[in-house]
């Protein structure tokens, strides 16, 4: 059984001090809903600025949400401005790091390999990677919609160790802040052809084991229909992860 991940990208939005705001206003509305026991797992993704605010925040008040980066090095340290590593966000308290988004592929030229190397890095310094595949409109009426993330997934894997805790999220490009969400089919089928290539590069046992998500235009009217897909494990929340009630609603779906 896998535990239900609800994960919120912020992605260039709300500085520190919105953060912490947000934090505690997302907490307060959510008190005595499921992820207090456990049954749901909730993360947040704020840009690198607003982290160790949040991260205070989470510690002082014993707030149960886990907290990600949206992007790490590749390296741990040494001449690389502007860049952010591994071990410093390990150091933070940090438990997640997105990998792989679109907007990096595409605004940042992020290759497959780059994704890999990535990948690497976070496992080495402690984080669990969200790693982020998708086709865009032009791949999914090329190739269908499960070639292009399958080939993304498996070059980030190679080379992990069997046992590397992982989090996988499909992410169709078409769908991204575009208000036009997957079916809750199309997400399961691409969710499952992700899944069987975990289990060819990591085994059965992985593949069984690692979260699936859905992201794209995720809101709390469509959720429960994504979570009851039974390769979709969770959420990867974009725009409905910034507005206290929206998110609220989202982790409190009911399947
Ligand atoms: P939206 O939920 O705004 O479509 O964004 C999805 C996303 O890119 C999350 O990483």
């Amino acid at each position: 059984t896998r535990t239900p991940l609800i994960a919120g990208n912020w992605k260039m939005n709300l500085d520190h001090l919105q953060a912490v705001a947000f934090v505690q206003k997302l907490h307060w509305t959510l008190k005595d809903a499921k992820h207090e026991d456990g049954s749901v797992e909730v993360a947040v993704f704020p840009p690198f600025t607003d982290i160790r605010s949040v991260q205070t925040l989470i510690d002082a008040d014993k707030i149960p949400f886990a907290l990600g980066a949206q992007d790490l090095s590749a390296h741990d340290s040494g001449a690389y401005t502007g860049e952010v590593s591994g071990a410093f966000l390990a150091k933070l308290d940090a438990k997640y790091v997105i990998i792989g988004h679109s907007e990096r592929r595409e605004y940042h030229a992020e290759s497959d390999e780059v994704v890999a190397a990535k990948t690497k890095a976070a496992i080495k310094n402690g984080l669990v990677p969200v790693i982020c595949v998708g086709e865009t409109a032009e791949d999914l009426e090329k190739f269908g919609a499960s070639a292009v993330p399958a080939g993304q997934l498996e070059v980030a894997l190679q080379g992990l160790s069997k046992d590397a805790d992982i989090v996988v999220a499909y992410e169709p490009v078409w769908a991204i802040g575009s208000g036009q969400a997957a079916t809750p089919q199309q997400a399961q089928d691409v969710c499952a052809a992700l899944r069987a290539v975990i289990a060819k590069v990591l085994g059965d046992d992985a593949a069984a084991r690692t979260r699936i998500l859905y992201g794209g235009s995720v809101k709390s009217s469509n959720i429960a229909s994504f979570m009851r897909e039974p390769d979709v494990d969770g959420a990867l929340v974009g725009g409905a992860s910034l507005v206290v009630d929206e998110f609220a609603a989202i982790i409190r779906f009911e399947k």
